[in-house]
């Protein structure tokens, strides 16, 4: 059984560096709904033995903040309602932001199943910022680099009772 993972979270954390990391060259683009999919890549993605469909959320990064809460809500929504399994990705770094919490709350009434992964935890890094992570109410973060390549072991074990 395969399914669909879709990579959420605010703009910076990590999405498509992780994206990339699961897909290599193995893209495409959604572009069914102008305005919003064109914001969506779809890629079919590995992960030790693992083969799904993975979304990144992207086009987010350049909105003003007025038009932020707007556009990330419907892209995101629509990513959500895509996927089976939403990895909500935070920063392990800089810790959990208003943005964050409006991320948290979304998924919260909406995804089928939450994964939350506090990034750019390679080394000892972001160990404070993974602890505030609990406080969303979403589980234990899964601490990750998704730069570094660091974590993915484990987020494979999050993975395969879900596969
Ligand atoms: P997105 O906006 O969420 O898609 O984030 P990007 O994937 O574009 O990454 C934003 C920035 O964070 C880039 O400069 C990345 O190089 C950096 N970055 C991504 N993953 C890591 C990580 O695991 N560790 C560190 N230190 N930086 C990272
Ligand atoms: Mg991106």
């Amino acid at each position: 059984m395969s399914f669909t993972l879709a990579i959420v979270g605010r703009p910076n954390v990590g999405k498509s560096t992780l994206f990339n990391r699961l897909v290599g060259k193995r893209l495409a683009l959604v572009d069914d709904q102008p305005g919003v999919t064109r914001d969506l890549r779809e890629g079919a993605a590995r992960l030790g033995d693992l083969r799904f469909t993975v979304i990144d959320t992207a086009g987010l990064e350049e909105v003003t903040d007025d038009s932020l809460q707007g556009r990330m809500r419907r892209l995101t929504e629509r990513a959500v309602d895509m996927a089976d399994i939403c990895l909500f990705m935070v920063d392990a770094r800089t810790g959990i932001t208003p943005t964050d919490q409006v991320f948290a709350e979304i998924l919260r009434r909406r995804a089928k199943h939450v994964i939350l992964v506090a990034n750019k935890a390679e080394g000892r890094a972001g160990e404070e910022g993974a602890l505030e992570a609990y406080a969303l109410g979403l589980g234990e973060p899964l601490r990750l680099s998704a730069e570094h390549g660091e974590g993915l072991g484990d987020l494979v074990q999050v993975l395969m009772p879900l596969a």
